[in-house]
């Protein structure tokens, strides 16, 4: 039997409108840029991550502006990339999309992606969306990672009613988030770790991957990594 996907109607406008804010009072790219040899912020560089759009999104961008096209595979010089294993793993009612580069960034058309690089919501195995954790692959180089103090708390409330609204029309991207977070609790008991996170109700916290328990943390007890050390 076949099974359509059936996409909410997002007002990708409005959720643009209302998650705007820049995540750190500082220009955060600055900070990692030097570090990176093609002189882009890793984050918007294609050689180092892919983003992606809802489809809905996709749909509002297109008509919108030159900025996007969807992911060939061949962006970065020096490794394209087969498309087709990465996308089979892509949830369902999104795309790979890649930008014209760091220089013709145009913020008002930047993806929720975009938005929320570096973090991702934080969804218990109870299925709580409890706060922002993010990418740990990004550890070694993302500098907000080893500054997670800098965050705004209006960054933080963006954010939280961003997904809020969002899980409230498609639950079935909270639960791609919830096999994300498991994914975290996985590989964090792995290297004998506990998870940094940016809770909804605004304290830091360390979240214990095996029985949840979080405990309350002052920012500077998260470690720093990489180039940031
Ligand atoms: S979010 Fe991280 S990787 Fe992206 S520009 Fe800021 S510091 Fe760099
Ligand atoms: S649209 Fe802007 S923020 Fe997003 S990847 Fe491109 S340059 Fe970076």
């Amino acid at each position: 039997m076949l099974y359509m996907l059936v996409l909410p109607r997002l007002n990708i406008e409005r959720i643009y409108k209302n998650f705007h804010v820049p995540t750190t009072p500082v220009d955060c790219g600055q900070h990692c840029a030097v570090h990176n040899p093609t002189g882009k912020p890793f984050c918007c560089d294609i050689c180092q991550a892919v983003p992606v759009a809802y489809h809905p999104e996709w749909d509002y961008l297109k008509p919108n502006t030159t900025l996007w096209q969807p992911w060939r595979g061949d962006e970065c010089p020096h490794e394209p990339t087969d498309p087709a294993p990465l996308q089979a793993d892509l949830p369902d009612g999104m795309l790979f999309v890649a930008c014209k580069g760091p220089v013709f960034c145009e913020r008002e058309y930047r993806t929720v992606s975009c938005r929320q690089f570096p973090f991702f919501p934080y969804i218990t195995s109870d299925f709580r969306f409890i706060g922002m954790a993010y990418d740990w692959d990004f550890e070694s180089r993302c500098w907000i990672l080893s500054n997670l103090d800098q965050v705004t708390s209006a960054y933080r409330q963006e954010f939280i009613e961003t997904f809020d609204q969002l899980f409230n029309l498609w639950p079935e991207e909270m639960e791609n988030y919830a096999m994300l977070s498991e994914d975290m609790r996985e590989h964090f008991l792995t290297v004998k770790r506990r998870i940094p996170l940016l809770h909804r109700k605004g304290n830091f916290a360390l979240v214990s991957p095996g029985n949840e328990r979080c405990q309350t943390v002052q920012p500077n007890q998260f470690k720093k990594y990489g180039f940031y050390r």
